[in-house]
């Protein structure tokens, strides 16, 4: 897979976009021998990319789909030494990986890591609208009149209202049916998003997994595991 040279060298670390765009047009990169002084160049892992003379270590672009369990936080890094997402990963993948955006603590499913910052970027950008399908168990069951508020976007808080989701009940669940499953489709990725617009309608959430991001399913993957993105997987997120 290619990429915009400046991409590549930003992510093997040595500076920023900016600043790596600021290298190649000052005349300081070459490709294969070859100086490259103009922007829009593409790369892959296979090209030797030289700042000054000194070869720089790139790494391959690599995507993969975690079906995250319950209990484990989306981060690279927990100060209270929690496990994260990414333990899933040591001493399997050596890239630098990262989740796109985040589930929360208590949520499953669908988690995509990269260590491509282009791809984040537009997987988590809200202007990309990127449909992001979610199971609630929720207390009680919205009738029509909710699940239509959820279609048009709830209030979250003061002055914060959800962007129009799809939303439809998709059966009654727990003990004397007290409970139902909504499958909810949203197109933006707010901190608790998914529980602040139950909340609003009256029906709390119990339990929540995402069953779709960006139209990557988990498929059969077990809670816990994971799998690269196959290559159409991939070429389709782009
Ligand atoms: N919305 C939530 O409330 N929580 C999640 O983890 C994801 C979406």
């Amino acid at each position: 897979m290619s990429d915009r040279l400046q991409k590549v060298m930003a992510h093997s670390g040595i500076a920023s976009r900016r600043a790596c765009e600021k290298l190649i047009e000052t005349g300081h990169v070459r490709v294969n021998g070859k100086v490259v002084n103009t922007l829009g160049v593409k790369v892959s892992p296979a090209d030797r990319i030289e700042v000054d003379h000194t070869t720089i270590k790139t790494e391959e672009l690599v995507y993969f789909v975690l079906n995250k369990p319950r209990g484990i936080i989306t981060s690279s890094d927990d100060e209270k030494d929690r496990k994260t997402v990414l333990d899933f990963f040591k001493h399997k993948v050596s890239e630098r990986i990262y989740p796109v955006g985040r589930l929360d603590y208590d949520t499953s499913g669908v988690l995509l890591l990269t260590n491509d910052g282009s791809l984040d970027f537009k997987l988590t950008h809200p202007k990309h609208q990127i449909d992001k399908v979610y199971i609630a168990k929720v207390d009680g069951i919205p009738d029509e009149k909710d699940l239509n508020q959820l279609r048009r976007g709830v209030k979250l808080e003061r002055n914060l209202k959800s962007a129009p989701a799809e939303a439809k009940v998709i059966k009654k669940v727990g003990e004397d049916e007290g409970n139902s499953l909504v499958e909810l489709t949203i197109h933006e990725g707010r901190n608790h998003e998914v529980k602040k617009m139950m909340s609003s309608i009256g029906h709390p959430v119990e339990k929540l997994k995402r069953i779709s991001f960006a139209g990557i399913q988990a498929d059969n993957l077990e809670v816990g595991k994971w799998r690269p993105l196959k290559k159409r997987e991939i070429r389709d997120l782009f």
